[in-house]
């Protein structure tokens, strides 16, 4: 696999790549998982050339984020990817991205009002600029994002469209620990007793998607259910039920029907875990 820690370096080998060549680009912050090694073989299994970058992203962290206790684990990320056979890894330093202050950011409006964007201001601000400077310097014709980070997600596509990026971009399903934790880099900060309670997010969305099938119970009854029956123990940040274009929570005296996600962020110990499921009625 080769590694590029410049945008230089990688420009090099960008320039020998025959023009009909399919890149297929997963941009993380490393930590490697198996959320992270599913997009990574979708991207082998439909691309010519796979592509990693692993990059700490300072622009998408507040001052009083965890990006000091981020976990980082350079080396052993590269030997999963050089085990996967992925073609390369961009692994710039911060000065690398942001050699100097930068002064253009990317913003995409109201997709950001709720869920996390309301309650990490300009975190997605940080997300959209610095994906738009992975793109301008990968160029790959696919771009591989997890549906964990839905609302990434769907800011990622708008982007895209708006701006005209010719980039596909491809979501793939949320993978998951066999007790339905969503996988994270930030399950690490859990210790042992906190592992047992975190699979009940996954088990209140579960419930939530099932209150939802059964047509009967209104948006805000669903979600009063769905704490009191799982999530007792659990600090919400904020947990909806939305629609899934618009990302805008949808009436608490409605019953709840077409494209929609449940979706919650929530405080267990030092970690803020998000999850998220959707459905289409
Ligand atoms: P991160 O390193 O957390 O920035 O994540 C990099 C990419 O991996 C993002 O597109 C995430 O949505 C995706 N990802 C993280 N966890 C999972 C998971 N459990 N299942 C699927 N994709 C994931």
């Amino acid at each position: 696999m080769k590694i590029f820690r410049t945008v230089k370096e990688y420009k090099k080998y960008f320039n020998t790549i025959q023009k009909n060549k399919i890149i297929g680009f997963v941009p993380t912050m490393g930590a490697l998982h198996n959320g992270h090694l599913s997009l990574l073989k979708k991207s082998l299994q439909k691309c010519d050339i796979t592509g990693i970058s692993i990059f700490v992203n300072p622009l998408q962290f507040a001052p009083d984020d965890d990006i000091e206790q981020y976990p980082r684990q350079e080396k052993k990320d590269i030997k999963i990817c050089e085990e996967l056979d992925v073609d390369f890894a961009f692994i710039p330093k911060i000065n690398e991205m942001y050699p100097e202050k930068i002064l253009t950011m990317i913003v995409v409006s109201n997709l950001q009002d709720n869920l996390c964007g309301e309650k990490r201001k300009g975190h997605f601000n940080g997300v959209t600029t610095v994906v738009a400077k992975l793109f301008n310097i990968i160029q790959p014709n696919f771009a591989f994002f997890g549906l964990k980070d839905f609302q990434q997600y769907i800011i990622i596509k708008k982007m895209v469209k708006d701006l005209i990026f010719p980039i596909e971009i491809i979501g793939c399903e949320i993978i998951r620990e066999r007790n339905g934790l969503a996988m994270s880099s930030r399950n690490r900060y859990l210790t042992k007793e906190e592992r047992e309670i975190a699979p009940n997010i996954n088990k209140a969305l579960r419930f939530g998607i099932e209150l939802i099938k059964e047509q009967k119970l209104t948006a805000g009854k669903i979600i009063e259910n769905i704490r009191t029956k799982y999530l007792k123990e659990i600090k919400i940040d904020y947990l909806n039920i939305y629609d899934q274009d618009t990302l805008i929570p949808l009436e608490k005296d409605k019953i709840p029907s077409g494209k929609i996600a449940i979706a919650g962020a929530f405080f267990i110990g030092k970690a803020r875990l998000i999850d998220n499921m959707r459905i289409s009625l």
